[in-house]
C-alpha cells in the first residue's frame, strides 16, 4: 500500500460518533433556550455573509470549528421556527421523532427513485400514506388499493403543479406534454388562493392570464354561482376549462371552500377538482373538525402538508390523487439506464414518476416515528389544544372595545385588527417583531392591513398566547401618534 492509498480525509467512524453525540445535545439545548431567543432575527442584510471567510478552507478544520460558528455566526441569522412564540405565516413544526426521523434519513443516505434503489423507502411511504388516509378519514379512492394511491413530495406547490399537469394532459388526449401547449386551457381558483398556483401556472405553460380569480363571500370563501358564471363566460368565449382548485384554509385568512358545491361544478363541466389543505388538512385527524373535508369525495387530487401542523419537519407534502394512471402518464419519461425487472414486471411503485424531480428523500421515516410516536391520539390532543388557543385568542381580541376580528376562525389561525386603520396596526406588527418577544405577519382583508396570529408551534401553550396578546395590547395603549406615522412611512407592506 503507498503512503497515498493509506491517506484519508474522511471523518473517522470514533469521530462521527463523537460529533454527533455533540450535535444532538446542542439541538436538545437549543429547543430547550430557543423560547428565550429574539424570534426573529434582527440582522440587516450581507451581516451574516461579511462574517464568513471569503475564500473556502484550503485545509479541513476540527468539526468543533463549525459548531463554534453556527453558534456565533449563524444563529443570529435564524428566525426560530421552533419557539413557542412564532405565531407568523403558518407554522412548520417539528418534533423529536422527525428529527430522529431526518437524522435516520440522512445516515442511511438512500435515494428512492425507483422500488429497487430501496424497496422500503417505497414500501414504507405508501404504508404510512394509507395510515393517514385512514388517520383523516380521507375518501377511500386515494387509498393504495384503489386506482388512486397517495405520495410525499417536497411542498404543497410541487403537488399544485403536478395537479395542474395532469389536469393539462386530461384535457389534451395527453398529447401537450410531447406537442406544446394550446393557449385556450383556463384554471380557476378563488381569489384567496395559494399564490404557488399563479406559479404553477406560469410552470406549466397554460399562462397566468389564464387563470381566473374567483370572487369570494364575507367569509373570504369562494362563491360557486361566481365559478359557475365565469366557466360559461369562457366557454362562450371559447376558452377551453380544465382545472379548478379549492382551498381549506387560505392562506390570508383560513377560510374553507365550498368543496362540495364546487366539486359538483367540476363534474357537471369536467374539470379537474384539486384540492389544497396545506396547513388545515391536520385537523381532520380530529374528528369533530372533519366537516371541512365534506365534498372531497370530488376531488382528483388533495394536498396537505405535515410539515406545516403535523409536527413532520419541512419538508414533507402529501399528494393524493384519484387515479395514478393519469399522474404517471403525465410525468413518466423511463430512459434505459432506470430500466430494471420489478419494475417491468408492474408489481411496484416507482415514485419517480409521481413528482417533478427523479431523486426523492426518505421522508416517509420521519412521518412513519412522528405517528408512531404520537398516535392518533397524541396528535389528536396536540391539534385540539391548539385550536383550543386560538379561539381563546379570538375571545379576547372580541373583547377588546380597540380590536377586531377580520375574518371567521374556524381553526387555529386568528385574522384582527386594530380599528385604528393600517397605521396603527403596521405600528404595532413591527414593534411586537422588532422586540423579539414573538412574532407574528400580517395580510390584507377588506382592503385593510390585517394581523395574523397561527398558532401551530410544537411548544406553544396558553401562556406564550397570553403574553402574545398581553404585548400586542401594550404596545397599542402606549403607541404615540407621531411614532405611527413615522413606523408606517418606514414599512408599509407591498400588498
Ligand atoms: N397552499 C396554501 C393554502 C398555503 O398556505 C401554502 C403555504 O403557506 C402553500 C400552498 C405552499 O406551501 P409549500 O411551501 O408547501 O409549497
Amino acid at each position: 500500500m503507498s503512503e497515498s492509498d493509506r491517506v484519508s480525509y474522511h471523518m473517522s467512524k470514533a469521530d462521527f460518533r463523537k460529533h454527533g453525540y455533540e450535535l444532538v445535545d446542542w439541538i436538545a439545548e437549543y429547543l430547550d433556550r430557543v423560547e428565550t431567543l429574539p424570534v426573529l432575527s434582527q440582522v440587516e442584510p450581507g451581516e451574516i455573509r461579511a462574517r464568513l471567510p471569503r475564500d473556502p478552507p484550503a485545509h479541513g478544520e476540527p468539526f468543533q470549528n463549525c459548531i463554534k460558528d453556527v453558534d456565533e455566526i449563524i444563529l443570529p441569522g435564524i428566525t426560530h421556527w421552533q419557539s413557542p412564540n412564532f405565531f407568523a405565516y403558518f407554522p412548520a413544526n417539528s418534533s423529536g421523532p422527525a428529527i430522529l426521523g431526518e437524522l435516520l434519513s440522512a445516515g442511511l443516505g438512500i435515494q428512492g427513485m425507483l422500488w429497487a434503489t430501496s424497496p422500503a423507502a417505497t414500501e414504507l411511504e405508501t404504508h404510512v400514506l394509507d395510515w393517514l388516509v385512514q388517520m383523516l378519514d380521507l375518501p377511500k379512492h386515494f387509498h393504495s388499493d384503489t386506482e388512486g394511491g397517495v405520495v410525499i413530495q417536497d411542498t404543497a406547490s410541487g403537488s399544485t403543479l403536478c395537479a395542474l399537469l395532469a389536469a393539462r394532459e386530461v384535457a389534451t388526449g395527453f398529447l401537450t406534454r410531447q406537442s406544446g401547449l394550446s393557449s385556450k386551457l383556463v384554471a380557476y381558483a378563488s381569489n384567496q388562493a395559494h399564490s404557488s398556483l399563479d406559479k404553477a401556472m406560469i410552470i406549466a405553460g397554460l399562462g397566468t392570464d389564464n387563470l381566473r380569480h374567483v370572487p369570494v363571500d364575507a367569509d373570504f370563501k369562494m362563491i360557486p354561482e361566481q365559478l359557475e358564471r365565469m366557466i360559461q363566460e369562457d366557454l362562450k368565449a371559447g376558452f377551453k376549462p380544465v382545472f379548478v382548485q379549492a382551498t381549506v384554509g387560505t392562506t390570508s385568512s383560513n377560510a374553507i371552500d365550498p368543496v362540495g358545491e364546487i366539486g359538483g361544478i367540476a363534474k357537471r363541466h369536467g374539470l379537474w377538482l384539486h384540492v389544497d389543505a396545506a396547513m388545515s388538512g391536520t385537523a381532520a385527524i380530529c374528528p369533530e373538525f372533519r366537516h371541512i373535508h365534506d365534498g372531497l369525495e370530488f376531488a382528483d387530487s388533495y394536498t396537505f402538508n405535515p410539515h406545516k401542523w403535523m409536527f413532520t419537519n419541512f419538508d414533507c407534502n402529501c399528494f393524493f390523487i384519484r387515479d395514478r394512471k393519469v399522474l404517471i402518464g403525465t410525468l413518466s419519461v423511463l430512459p434505459e439506464y432506470l430500466r430494471n425487472a420489478a419494475t417491468e414486471s408492474g408489481a411496484v411503485i416507482d415514485y419517480r414518476d409521481w413528482h417533478i424531480p427523479l431523486g426523492r428523500r426518505f421522508r416517509a421515516l420521519k412521518l412513519w416515528f412522528v405517528i408512531r410516536h404520537y398516535g392518533i391520539e397524541g396528535l389528536r390532543h396536540h391539534i385540539r389544544r391548539h385550536i383550543a388557543l386560538a379561539q381563546e385568542f379570538a375571545s379576547w381580541v372580541k373583547e377588546h372595545p380597540k380590536f377586531e376580528l377580520a375574518a371567521p376562525t374556524p381553526l387555529n389561525l386568528v385574522c384582527f385588527r386594530h380599528v385604528g386603520g393600517d397605521a396603527i396596526n403596521q405600528h404595532i406588527l413591527d414593534a411586537v417583531n422588532r422586540s423579539g418577544k414573538m412574532y407574528i405577519t400580517h395580510t390584507r382583508l377588506a382592503n385593510k392591513l390585517t394581523l395574523r396570529m397561527a398558532i401551530g408551534q410544537t411548544y406553544t401553550e396558553q401562556t406564550h398566547v397570553r403574553n402574545a396578546w398581553d404585548l400586542i395590547c401594550r404596545v397599542a395603549e402606549t403607541s404615540s401618534d407621531a411614532s405611527i406615522s413615522e413606523g408606517a412611512e418606514r414599512s408599509m407592506p407591498a400588498r
